[in-house]
């Protein structure tokens, strides 16, 4: 028993005392015992006959104790004779009951991060479901979606949604076995068990826990080190059955989990899966206006507005942006980030990271320009020559190719136009280039520049 377990029990021996008559204490609760209290459920051994009496009598007294030592509503079950019968002979040696039924499991660490809660994960239309999912798992897990897969590119919130879950498990409930592990660090322990011959104790720890948060899971696939699979059947069947949650992610959906084996990927398929895209402009915007305030800078709108255009599919990208222009700040000791200093900040990372660069519609204008022989302010205004339109039809064609923007936005980068404008641009010359190899390969030589 833990010691505040046998505070709690002292405390309601001590008020049933005071309330009973003593032969009526002696009868109804001299013999019972506290088995756990988990959960905020106090689980007590009597005779069965006792139960209406307690019911009917000492319910108050729990509660009166619940609330004095551990500061919660206390509910009651009753464990009897047959109860413990069923445990014994699924427990194997011959400890006695009571040794076996308090003995606690050891203490483990969850590994949760607790920077990531759902308070500071912004929600867009990217992650909403992701975020409903994980939100209805933490409040009743093991009942809902179970398990829950979230699958998505790299630094889209994964992880933090993860760590979210079991936060807000163990805020609610701070006794129960939640544990965050990568797939990765499972195998590791995995093989460090099996060269250690403790593998029961991984069982142990595995299979009695309450939450199971694996990230990146796609790592199993790759792994063809025998048993570990198998290991994690085990777990994920042993915790599955007895309602125990399991919360998974990983950078594919189930189905691409090639190297995985189908069983496996049968069992994540079970519940609910869920996707996370990149996140649109609003919502980054959303997520770096949150971000700042752990900055003592001043950000312009416009500035955070330069920046979200900078990353558009990684959200880690997006922080680290912020890191280097604090760093930048600090070093030219600047209190308000101009689009500039977010220039020259971000030089280096954008460099790094060619394939998720996003190309600037003025860019795209500019070569097109170039190439035809009209100005960008000609290509943004309204006069309609010949040249200057097929550029300008051009530039919106390479606008909606090349870049993830919307029909509007692409719209108002050309002077303020309609997006119907824009598709019809588009299709106008998406059909000739079928037809005129020229133009095609004019095209093709423009992209080649700006690329
Ligand atoms: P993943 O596991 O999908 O690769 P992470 O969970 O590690 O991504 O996210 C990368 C970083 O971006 C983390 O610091 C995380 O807090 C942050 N992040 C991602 N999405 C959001 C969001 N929607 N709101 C706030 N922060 C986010
Ligand atoms: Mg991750």
């Amino acid at each position: 028993m833990t010691e505040n377990e046998q505070i709690f029990w002292n405390r309601v021996l001590e008020l049933a005392q005071s309330q009973l008559k003593q032969a009526t204490y002696e009868f109804f609760v001299h013999d019972a015992r506290l088995l756990k209290v988990e959960n905020h459920v106090a689980t007590i051994y009597l005779d069965q006959m006792k139960e209406l009496f307690w019911e009917k009598n000492l319910k108050d007294v729990i509660l009166t104790a619940g609330f004095e030592i551990y500061n919660a509503q206390i509910a009651v079950e009753y464990a009897f004779e047959e109860d413990l019968i069923v445990e014994q002979s699924q427990n194997s040696g011959n400890q006695n009951y009571n040794q076996q039924v308090i003995n606690p499991l050891p203490a483990i660490t969850s590994d949760l991060n607790p920077k990531y809660s759902f308070e500071n994960f912004i929600q867009g239309d990217e992650n909403r479901w992701a975020v409903a999912a994980s939100i209805a798992v933490a409040n009743t897990p093991g009942t809902t979606y179970n398990p829950l897969f979230i699958w998505g590119g790299p630094g889209l919130g994964k992880t933090h949604l993860l760590n979210a879950i079991g936060n807000s498990v163990l805020l609610e409930n701070p006794k129960a076995r939640v544990k965050y592990i990568t797939a990765e660090n499972f195998i590791n322990e995995f093989v460090i068990h099996i060269r250690l011959d403790t593998m029961d104790e991984l069982k142990e720890k595995f299979r009695n826990l309450d939450l199971l948060l694996i990230d990146d899971i796609q790592s199993l696939a790759k792994k063809t080190l025998s048993g570990t699979q198998e290991e994690f059947f085990n777990t994920f069947n042993a915790l599955h059955n007895n309602n125990k949650q399991i919360v998974l992610t990983s950078d594919r959906t189930p189905d691409h989990l090639n190297d995985l084996e189908d069983r496996l990927v049968t069992r994540f398929k079970w519940g609910l899966t869920v996707n996370i895209t990149p996140p649109d402009f609003e919502t980054r915007v959303a997520i770096l206006t949150n971000k700042i305030q752990e900055y003592n800078f001043i950000f312009p709108q416009d500035t955070i507005e330069y920046l979200a255009g900078q990353f558009d599919s990684n959200v880690r990208d997006l922080e680290g942006a912020l890191k280097d222009i604090s760093l930048v700040a600090n070093f030219k000791q600047i209190d308000t980030i101009t689009v500039d200093i977010v220039a020259e900040a971000i030089r280096a990372r954008k460099q790094d990271t060619p394939k998720m660069t996003v190309i600037p519609i003025e860019e795209i204008q500019a070569q097109v320009g170039k190439f035809y022989d009209v100005t960008v302010k000609e290509i943004k205004a309204t006069k309609r020559t010949q040249d200057i339109v097929l550029a300008r039809q051009v530039a919106m064609f390479l606008a909606r190719e090349m870049t993830d923007n919307s029909l509007p936005k692409i719209g108002k980068e050309f002077g303020g136009r309609d997006h119907s404008t824009v598709l019809h641009a588009y299709n106008k010359i998406k059909n000739i280039i079928g037809q005129d190899e020229s133009l095609r390969i004019e095209i093709e030589t423009i992209k080649n520049k700006i690329k």
